[in-house]
């Protein structure tokens, strides 16, 4: 069997920024299970992923347009102080999620603060990142269709409900 659409994949990942350090991985005996064409997991990922076996072991390397997307120096803005007024110990790093549109919502971050302006940036911390993975593929299953219908795998790493 071979990844495929509708198929349930299980892998070990370790993802790395061009430096070498590492952004993420698996924890080791814990893979992580998605559903093959159903754009659970990065386009560039799954597009790798396609056509390859139980135990391929293989390395990909993710342009950002394909991941996160570019870094937009639009969507970081700076708002006055006085609008965190409520928040105690503000400090960079700190994230929130705010409005965008009726449903919608972003999750900025405080990447500066002075006396009287807070800049945050509404850039998905990977935007501009190109993504170095290492990738083994553990098991490849058929979804069922209730998984196909959900979008997304049941049981063991994935939802449980
Ligand atoms: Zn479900």
């Amino acid at each position: 069997m071979v990844v495929a659409k509708d198929k349930v994949v299980a892998i070990d990942y370790t993802l790395r920024d061009s430096e070498g350090q590492i952004l993420d991985q698996s924890d080791a005996g814990r893979p992580l299970s998605y559903l093959h064409g159903a754009g659970m997991i990065i386009e560039g990922l799954e597009s790798a992923l396609e056509g390859k076996a139980t135990d391929d072991q293989f390395q990909v390397v993710v342009e950002p347009a394909d991941a996160y997307g570019e870094f937009d120096d639009g969507l970081r803005q700076q708002v006055p102080r006085s609008q965190f007024d409520d928040i105690e110990d503000l400090e960079v790093g700190m994230q929130f999620r705010v409005n965008t549109d009726e449903d919608e919502f972003t999750v900025v971050t405080v990447v500066e603060i002075d006396d009287e302006e807070v800049t945050v940036d509404g850039n998905h911390q990977l935007a501009g990142v190109t993504l170095h993975f290492d990738i083994k593929v553990r098991e490849i299953r058929d979804a069922t269709r209730e998984e196909i219908e959900h979008g997304h795998p049941h049981g063991p790493g994935g939802h449980e409900h």
